[in-house]
C-alpha cells in the first residue's frame, strides 16, 4: 500500500484507466461516454476474455499460468465463472478489490442497471453477485490451461478446471486475518 491507501499498480496494468487511484478491469463495463462503473462487467468482454484466454484485469493474452477467483462452490464443481488472471493482476486485484479483499460484508446493492439503460451494452454477472447477497469466502487457484464449457447453472461461458489442470488451490485471506492492514473503505468504489 502506498501512503495513499491505493495499492502499487504493476507494470503490466500500466495502460488501463485509473478511477480514484484503482485501476479499472478491462472486462468492467463502461458507457458509450466512457464512463466505467467498478462492480459491473461487460458481459461480451468477460466473454471474449474466456474464449480468447485473455486477462480480465490487464486484457492480454495469458501464457501458462491462469490464476482464477472462485468461491467455495464454484471449486465444488471445479467452475470457473469469470476468466483468469495473470498472476501479477491477481495480486493486485486482491488488494484493490474490496470484494476480493474481503472488505465487504455484503455486495453493494444495484443501481448500474439505468446508467448503462439504452446504451447497448449487456450487463454480466457471471459469478453471481447479486446486491445485497452476503460475501462468501474466495479462493485463489493457479491453473495450467481450462476449457471453455457453457456454465450449466448460469447458461454463461466458464472455466472448466481438469484435476490434472489444477495446479494450486489457496483460500483468499478471510476480512478478520486482513483486519489490520485494512485500508479506509470507499463505499463508492468497487
Ligand atoms: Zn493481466
Amino acid at each position: 500500500m502506498t501512503q495513499s491507501g491505493v495499492p502499487p499498480i504493476p507494470l503490466r496494468l500500466g495502460h488501463r484507466p485509473l478511477i480514484a487511484g484503482l485501476v479499472v478491469p478491462w472486462i468492467t463495463a463502461h458507457t458509450p461516454d466512457g464512463r466505467y462503473r467498478f462492480g459491473t462487467v461487460d458481459a461480451d468482454r468477460a466473454a471474449q476474455a474466456l474464449h480468447r484466454r485473455w486477462c480480465q484485469i490487464c486484457g492480454q493474452r495469458l501464457q501458462t499460468r491462469f490464476v482464477f477467483a472462485m468461491r467455495d462452490r464454484d471449486l465444488d464443481r471445479s467452475i470457473a465463472p469469470e476468466a483468469a488472471m495473470h498472476p501479477e493482476c491477481f495480486h493486485y486485484s486482491i488488494t484493490a478489490c474490496p470484494m476480493l479483499a474481503g472488505r465487504m460484508d455484503h455486495y453493494r446493492a444495484g443501481g448500474h442497471a439505468e446508467v448503462f439503460a439504452g446504451t447497448g451494452i449487456v450487463l454480466g454477472d457471471p459469478a453471481g453477485r447479486r446486491a445485497g447477497q452476503a460475501a462468501e469466502p474466495w479462493n485463489a487457484v493457479w491453473a495450467r490451461d481450462y476449457t471453455v464449457i457453457t456454465d450449466p447453472h448460469a447458461h454463461l461461458p466458464a472455466a472448466l478446471l481438469l484435476p490434472d489442470q489444477i495446479l494450486r488451490v489457496r483460500p483468499i485471506a478471510h476480512p478478520e486475518s486482513r483486519q489490520n492492514r485494512q485500508t479506509p473503505h470507499n463505499p463508492t468504489i468497487h
